[in-house]
């Protein structure tokens, strides 16, 4: 027969395990997280992970309400006070102090939150975690697991990430545009220190971002790259790499070197048709996925978090069923238009900017120019890009 549960989250990645912290918070509902990969220990002293988030403001408070950014060792998280986007024609400044911010936005290594968000997890009695554990099957409310156990909830959180099974079962549809790329990341040292700026080259193929870690000299870099180019680029040596990566976006920082090894992601956009249904609702990339030119994903998902935490605590002190479709619609109210919002805009960017011809260039150049002596537009772009704090 199958255990029982009140809530129960397939997918312990960042979203999956902050969304079960801020459950186990703010309820008294019974939960259970299943993760296919167990996490790992994170240790002040490991090198560097290769994958890093920018977080915007908005998922730094949720972070610190929760606890979890207090949990963070402060010497392992970068910040950026000034952004720097430019293209061989033009480039747009911007700056924390001009906009009242104290930081535009900060570096985290994706396997450190989560670390700090499973350790705080323990503390909570009516919280489980099932991991390694993975779901094979979903049938109505109860899942069976690949070891054959199967569990029942009276609401299930899909956040199993963009190949989402939970979405698949469910019968939920998504539209996916593939960008015929790859994102290559790494980590870097250079010569001069970054000082806490985040930089971002639009070059033919897409654009290389450099996001500032808390070492002055180390930096994560994310490129985006057509698939060939990417594969090349992941295996050729070390030398051949850094020369190729001074040449398209030789920047302010000096002499580069690879500290890490490569690792390539394909990228895509895609999102839901519908985030809930009876019993069943859908938070971070199993619900949408944007391309990672500004950073935005894992904020997109934190803020489902919220607004799901919202609507279910709401629910549960009001006596009404949390896992009832009416109530998940607000959830859904709540993100899928601000959601796709940002995943159009983010596609607008990549055509605007992977466009090449010459006239186009001069238009986008006077643009990029216009826009830099604008203040009052670039003022809202920032505000919009650290997300809404009011959740
Ligand atoms: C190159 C690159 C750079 C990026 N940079 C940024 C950035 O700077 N800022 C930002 O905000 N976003 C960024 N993103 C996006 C961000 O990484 C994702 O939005 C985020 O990781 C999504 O988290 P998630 O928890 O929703 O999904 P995932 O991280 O995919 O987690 C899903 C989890 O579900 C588990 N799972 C899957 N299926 C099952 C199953 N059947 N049973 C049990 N468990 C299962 C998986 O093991 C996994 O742990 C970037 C993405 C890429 C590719």
């Amino acid at each position: 027969m199958a255990r029982h549960t009140d809530i129960l989250i397939v997918g312990g990645g960042m979203v999956g395990t902050v969304q079960a912290l801020a459950l186990a918070q703010q309820t008294q509902l019974s939960i259970t997280l299943l993760e296919s990969d167990p996490v790992t220990e994170f240790t002040v002293n490991q090198p560097t992970e290769l994958r890093v988030s920018a977080l915007n403001s908005a998922s730094r408070a949720l972070l610190s309400k929760l606890g979890v950014w207090q949990q963070l060792h402060t010497n392992r998280i970068g910040h950026f006070d000034t952004m720097t986007i430019f293209d061989q024609h033009a480039s747009l400044q911007f700056d924390a102090a001009e906009t009242g911010q104290t930081a535009l936005g900060y570096i985290v290594e994706n396997c450190h939150l989560q670390w700090a968000a499973t350790e705080l997890i323990s503390q909570f009695s009516h919280i489980q975690v099932l991991s390694p554990a993975t779901v094979t099957a979903l049938s109505g409310q109860t899942v069976t697991l690949s070891d054959k156990q199967s569990l029942s909830a009276k609401l299930i959180i899909g956040a199993d990430g963009q190949h989402s099974a939970i979405r698949q079962w469910a019968g939920i549809h998504r539209q996916t545009l593939r960008y015929q790329q790859h994102g290559l990341v790494a980590i870097i040292h250079s010569e001069k220190p970054h000082l806490n700026c985040a930089r971002q080259r639009f070059v033919d193929g897409g654009p290389v971002a450099f996001l500032p870690l808390a070492d002055p000299h180390q930096s994560a870099i994310v490129w985006s790259l057509p698939v060939a180019t990417c594969q090349e680029l992941s295996t050729c040596s070390p030398a051949a790499f850094i020369q190729r990566l001074h040449e398209i976006a030789n920047m302010d920082l000096g002499e580069l070197q690879l500290l890490s090894a490569r690792a390539a992601f394909p990228l895509q956009s895609h999102h839901a048709d519908h985030y809930v249904k009876p019993g069943i609702a859908l938070i971070g990339d199993a619900a949408h996925g944007v391309h990672p030119l500004a950073g935005q994903g894992v904020n997109l998902g934190f803020q489902d978090v919220a607004a799901l935490t919202k609507v279910v605590s709401e629910a549960t002190h009001r006596q009404r069923h949390f896992a009832d479709v009416n109530v998940l619609r607000r959830y859904q109210r709540a993100r899928r238009a601000e959601n796709l919002v940002m995943q159009h805009s983010l596609t607008g960017l990549h055509h605007v900017f992977g466009f090449r011809p010459p006239l186009f260039n001069q238009l986008r150049a006077s643009g990029l120019h216009l826009l830099n002596q604008c203040p009052p537009i670039k003022n809202w772009l920032v505000k919009q890009a650290a997300g809404k704090l009011d959740r």
